[in-house]
């Protein structure tokens, strides 16, 4: 843990809290060990008879080992969910459909603490955020697109309520089950079914979900889950009887599905990566804007494609703003996941963590100044300091590439203008955030940033009702709100 170890400073008091350990309890989860696939509403043996481990990267420690899926097993998954599309749920009322949508949320809240400690203890982040965060928005997303979903007609008049058909959905392992309910509400609103791939470093909360959905009486093969890793999701994508995909990973992975399905007729929609430019003016509250800093970045490890990973700070508050920053890092707890007072959890993979360490070696390299607080990393499990970047320019490989991890860098800037140029400097377009006191600057900045969602005096604030997605680099589509529907009909996205 990282001791708040009190700091003498002329203006900023430390709280100087001592904290006792508070970990929340496992006993509300049972985690088999062994999943299969889920294919036609039950669990089904994967064709290619492998299995790997899923591990919590706070421990080490294996958690279960799930189904590989190949081929024929993506083959079973489409034709469970064509037969679904073309029966039951197709052809079920809309008013009907809103009825299963209501208590998928209602049965998610019910559960909300077994989902969020599963969520917890597979991907490593803090328990505090899957249970604040996590878990009661993929319920709400459920609960708002239960809400359109015998209303389709009003959502974009003109347009039909025309389903697509079978849908392909791919998820990363950042936020597992927010993710499932960001794909899965809104197709199946839609009248659309599903075969969903997890990620290979989180797929607990999917296989939860599809349990789940079982008991919410879904008919069978509306929802179907595949778990493997990208061979299993190149199979989903390339298959011809799958009517869309939808994706949420790397920009690497993004570029190429949207190579493989060109021309392919298939409807496509990609959330990608992200350096989102995190912009405090020197007129903005800065005990605030630390809070708010602190969240863009370090908020489920810095795990977050819409991260402010590239904080521009203007120069004439430099100084202030870096002695109250450094002070709150000193006071960020990093350690047990499943610890209530967890601020910094774990890193996700050890690949991840290989990944952010070579970054964070090539900035010192190339010439930026670290700084860390002190910090005792547990011995056991993937961790990464909480880390500071001065003295960045924007040639850097830390200013440019996503790092998907604690890590910030830091510049500045004098005009508002040097701030736009900056904060645009990038090939992604996925979010940003402005910290001004004058409301006229937030709209003049918010109009030039090329950013799919820009936020003002907070950041990473999340609503079912509000559109979240990017352009550029960081994809196309929208997800969230009533715009989140138009992938999933015909003739939108
Ligand atoms: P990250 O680098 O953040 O792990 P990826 O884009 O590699 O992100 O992974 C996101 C999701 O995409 C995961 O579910 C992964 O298994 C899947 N995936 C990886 N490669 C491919 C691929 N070539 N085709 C389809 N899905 C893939």
């Amino acid at each position: 843990m990282c001791p708040s170890e009190p700091v003498k400073h002329p203006e900023i008091v430390p709280t100087g809290l001592d904290y006792v350990t508070s970990v929340e309890s496992t006993e509300v989860v049972s985690i088999q060990e062994n999943y299969d696939l889920w294919i036609d509403g039950a669990p089904t043996k994967p064709s290619t008879n492998r299995y790997f481990q899923t591990v919590n990267p706070a421990t080490e420690e294996a958690l279960s080992r799930v189904a590989e899926g190949g081929r024929k097993d993506v083959q079973k998954a489409v034709e469970a969910a064509r037969k679904a599309y073309n029966g039951a749920w197709g052809k079920m009322q809309k008013s009907e459909r809103a009825k299963y949508l209501y208590r998928i949320a209602r049965m998610l809240a019910e559960r909300s603490r077994e989902f969020a400690v599963l969520e917890t203890l597979d991907g490593g982040k803090p328990i505090k955020e899957s249970r604040d965060f996590d878990l009661p928005m993929s319920s709400a997303h459920f609960f708002y697109y239960a809400g359109w979903a015998d209303k389709l007609e009003y959502a974009f008049p003109g347009l039909g309520t025309d389903s697509i058909g079978v849908v392909g959905q791919i998820i990363p392992w950042n936020f597992p089950m927010l993710m499932v309910a960001w794909k899965v509400a809104p197709a199946l609103a839609a009248g659309n079914t599903v075969v969903l791939k997890p990620a290979e470093t989180t797929p607990l909360s999917a296989l939860a979900f599809a349990r789940l959905t079982a008991e919410a009486g879904l008919p069978p093969g509306t929802v179907n889950i595949i778990t493997g890793d990208g061979r299993t999701g190149a199979e989903l994508v390339e298959h011809p009887d799958v009517d869309k995909v939808a994706f949420t990973g790397s920009t690497e992975v993004g570029k190429q599905i949207q190579h493989r399905l060109a021309g392919s007729g298939k409807r496509l929609t990609l959330e990608l990566g992200g350096k989102a430019p995190h912009i405090i003016f020197d007129d903005a509250p800065l005990d605030q804007a630390i809070e708010g800093i602190v969240n863009g970045i370090f908020f489920n490890q810095g795990h977050v494609c819409c991260a402010g990973s590239r904080l521009l700070v203007q120069e004439s508050v430099f100084d202030a703003l870096m002695d109250r920053l450094k002070l709150r890092l000193r006071s960020l707890r990093v350690g047990d996941p499943l610890d209530k007072n967890t601020d910094v959890g774990a890193i996700n993979s050890p690949a991840q963590l290989d990944k952010i360490t070579r970054l964070v070696e090539i900035g010192q390299a190339e010439g930026a100044t670290m700084y860390q607080p002190p910090c005792e990393l547990p011995e056991r499990g993937y961790w990464f300091t909480p880390t500071l970047f001065t003295g960045v320019s924007q040639s850097h490989r830390i200013a440019s590439e996503e790092i998907f991890g604690p890590v910030l860098s830091i510049m500045t800037f004098r005009t508002p203008a040097e701030a736009v140029e900056k904060a645009n400097n990038t090939p992604y377009g996925l979010s940003a955030g402005v910290w001004t006191t004058k409301g006229s600057r937030i709209l003049w900045m918010a109009d030039r940033l090329a950013a799919g969602v820009v936020w003002a005096n907070t950041y990473n604030k999340f609503d079912p009702g509000s559109p979240f997605g990017g352009y550029r680099e960081s994809g196309f589509g929208r997800e969230g709100g009533r715009h989140g529907l138009l992938p999933y009909l015909e003739g939108g996205w």
